[in-house]
């Protein structure tokens, strides 16, 4: 099969991006998100990301839109200052808080990707890993191990699987790569293992609810 051909039947439509709201001091870091964008497009694969325009965010963002892939921002009312988050390219949604936005992200995307960043990076990387531990989805995750940023996180997590905190199976769940195009690929053939406390049916019916009860307040 000719690669493009390969490339072009992604089992994914939208991808979801968690980066650093700064763009890190060494030059690979925005490298590596200038090549997330390009493996994006090259793919045919929209992104889901935190909107605005600053640090990494901006050049991810900006790199899908470029090469003509739709880009959906999902941002907080109270974050939608300009001089917070710059300029969102593509299609902004506004949303209530921090929490529904990344219920929002999650909800809009077929994956997870994270590329370096700081502690909202983390946050989001980890309450996505959590929700498919418990089964909440069962998304691939991953993350662009950009020249080792993350090889601290992967030995904490490998120390807490020794350690008895995360089940071998469940440690699993973070898929990482050194490069963009490398971990695209394995996020393709990752396969969910399904061993959540809780069905899925049962959290996208409590997830329904929660939605339109947001909905109602953002309305008022
Ligand atoms: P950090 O890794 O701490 O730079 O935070 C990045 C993540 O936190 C992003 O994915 C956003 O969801 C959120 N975030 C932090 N700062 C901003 C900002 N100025 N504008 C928009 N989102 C932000």
């Amino acid at each position: 099969m000719d690669e493009n051909k390969a490339l072009n039947s992604s089992r994914f439509k939208r991808v979801c991006v968690f980066c650093g709201s700064s763009s890190g001091k060494r030059n690979c870091y925005s490298d590596a998100a200038l090549e997330l964008g390009k493996e994006l497009v090259s793919r045919k694969l929209d992104l889901v990301y935190g909107g605005g325009s600053v640090g990494l965010m901006g050049l991810v963002s900006q790199e899908v839109h470029r090469g003509g892939g739709h880009v959906l921002g999902i941002i907080p009312k109270t974050l939608m200052n300009k001089e917070i988050t710059g300029e969102t390219v593509g299609e902004v949604k506004a949303v209530a808080d921090m929490h529904q936005r990344k219920a929002e992200m999650a909800r809009h995307s077929d994956c997870f990707i994270a590329l370096p960043g700081g502690y909202g990076t983390l946050e989001e990387l980890l309450e996505v890993i959590t929700w498919a531990q418990l089964g909440i989805h069962d998304k691939p995750v991953g993350l662009v191990n950009v020249d080792g940023y993350y090889n601290y996180l992967l030995s904490f997590l490998d120390k807490a699987v020794d350690d008895g905190f995360i089940k071998p199976t469940q440690r699993s769940i973070i898929v990482s790569a050194p490069t963009a195009r490398e971990l695209v690929q394995k996020l393709e053939e990752y396969v969910p293992i399904h061993d959540g406390v809780v069905s899925k049916a049962r959290w996208e019916a409590e997830q329904l609810e929660l939605n339109s009860s947001l909905q109602t307040e953002i309305a008022r």
